[in-house]
């Protein structure tokens, strides 16, 4: 339903675009979500009538694919196709067809200050320049359902969005420094549950680590949070469709706790009421959390009702390269874990198990070459599963000439390879 609003606004309330995100070269579009468009921007409602998406649509605006994101930590991502649009720039190196841009440091292998260019920061002066129209129009002579949504937009100011990724905050128990790298097939927009604090190592090089040691939540509290969250998404909960069990390594959490979570937040939260296909599932893992991991876990959550991706940190296979990062296990273990990866990713359909390891200037050759040796004697999989991410050292002094060094790896491996950017909620 399109309402027109004295040539200055077009509305469109409530569209449908498929649940499932495509992956292709034009702006993504998923879900149901309202847009109002001026001549020069269009911006993008969720169900609650909070801003998501503004997008330039004059000559000015850097590229027609690219737009403005806020995530619900309340963060504004600039989601760029790059400076190589075709198939060998940032699709080759991320898997998607843009590179998010952050407004805080992360380890980007690419420095894109979107801060700097008028015409993007121009979005934000019309996004305000939009809210005042609102409010003054207040929607009066428009159909009731426009009313409605200019109503909710005019709810959602910039302090309750702020405040409002504050209460997320509080009912997970803080800020999700990262989020796994796998959450890319769906533009990172997740539920987060936290079923464990903290993890194993405590690693010298992390840049994302808590203070504190790992140590597992109760069911009241997964519960607690579940029935929040709940309530949190509102009527929005229908736009999402993955769950990711944080924090750091919720496979340690085991086997009971993790299906206890999964199957709370599925019921709860009636992922599969909106979908064609499975939900997603997503969570972290560490080397000495995999190895331990027996198979009655993963044929449990083979047969959940979620498509299920675990990440694990393996960094180096390298014994010296360990040493020097500061990670507290053997180089035979990560290649034992290595292996496992590969086991139960061809011998459980529903799950995935992705891996990481780091790039950067400082590491020795040592290091680039067991990795080679290692994705490039490692059996392809028939599905493409199995990704590795190789993640840039947060402080690598020359970050765009690590790509030639990304390429190579790619070029050798046998699994699909893309670079890993940490990216908060
Ligand atoms: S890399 Fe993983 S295990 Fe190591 S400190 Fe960071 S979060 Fe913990």
């Amino acid at each position: 339903m399109t309402f027109s609003q004295r040539n200055y606004f077009e509305i469109a309330i409530e569209k449908q675009a498929p649940a499932t995100i495509t992956k292709a070269s034009f702006p993504l579009r998923y879900g149901s979500y309202s847009e109002i468009k001026t001549t020069d921007f269009e911006f993008r409602f969720n169900l609650n009538g909070e801003i998501k998406f503004i997008r330039g649509l004059n000559l000015n605006w850097p590229h027609p694919a690219e737009q403005l994101k806020r995530t619900d930590g309340n963060d504004w991502l600039y989601n760029s196709v790059g400076d190589d649009s075709s198939e060998d720039g940032v699709i080759s190196w991320t898997g998607e067809y843009y590179l998010p841009c952050l407004p805080y440091p992360s380890n980007a292998v690419w420095e894109i200050n979107y801060f700097s260019n008028p015409n993007i920061m121009n979005a934000f002066a019309a996004w305000s320049q939009l809210y005042a129209d609102l409010y003054s129009s207040r929607g009066e002579g428009l159909h009731a359902r426009a009313r409605h949504l200019i109503n909710l937009i005019l709810e959602n100011d910039d302090r309750v969005l702020h405040d409002r990724s504050r209460a997320l905050r509080a009912i997970i128990g803080g800020r999700l420094s990262v989020l796994p790298p796998d959450t890319r097939h769906v533009d990172y927009e997740i539920i987060p549950l936290v079923i464990a604090d903290g993890c194993l190592y405590h690693c010298e090089f992390c840049c994302v680590k808590s203070k504190n040691w790992f140590r597992k939540r109760d069911r009241a509290d997964i519960r607690e949070q579940v029935r929040q969250l709940k309530i949190f998404y509102g009527r929005n909960i229908e736009n999402y469709s993955a769950l990711f069990l944080g924090n750091h390594d919720a496979l340690a959490a085991g086997k009971e706790l993790v299906c206890f979570a999964a199957a709370e937040a599925a019921d709860a939260f009636e992922f599969q009421k909106t979908r064609t296909g499975s939900p997603y599932l997503y969570l972290f893992g560490s080397v000495a959390s995999l190895l331990n991991a027996d198979h009655g876990l993963f044929n449990t959550l083979n047969k959940l009702p979620f498509y299920t991706y675990i990440n694990i940190g393996f960094e180096s296979l390298d014994a010296s390269t360990l040493k020097v990062i500061g990670k507290p296990v053997e180089a035979e273990m990560v290649q034992e874990a290595f292996q496992k990866m590969l086991d139960v990713n061809s011998s459980h359909a529903n799950i995935e198990i992705t891996g990481n390891f780091l790039m950067g200037e400082q590491l020795s050759s040592k290091h680039y070459e067991s990795l080679i040796d290692l994705l490039g004697a490692s059996p392809s999989s028939p599905k493409g599963k199995g990704t590795i991410y190789l993640s840039p050292l947060k402080d690598n002094p020359k970050k765009r000439e690590l790509l030639p060094r990304f390429l190579e790896i790619k070029e050798n491996s046998q699994l699909p390879t893309y670079i890993y950017l940490i990216q908060r909620l």
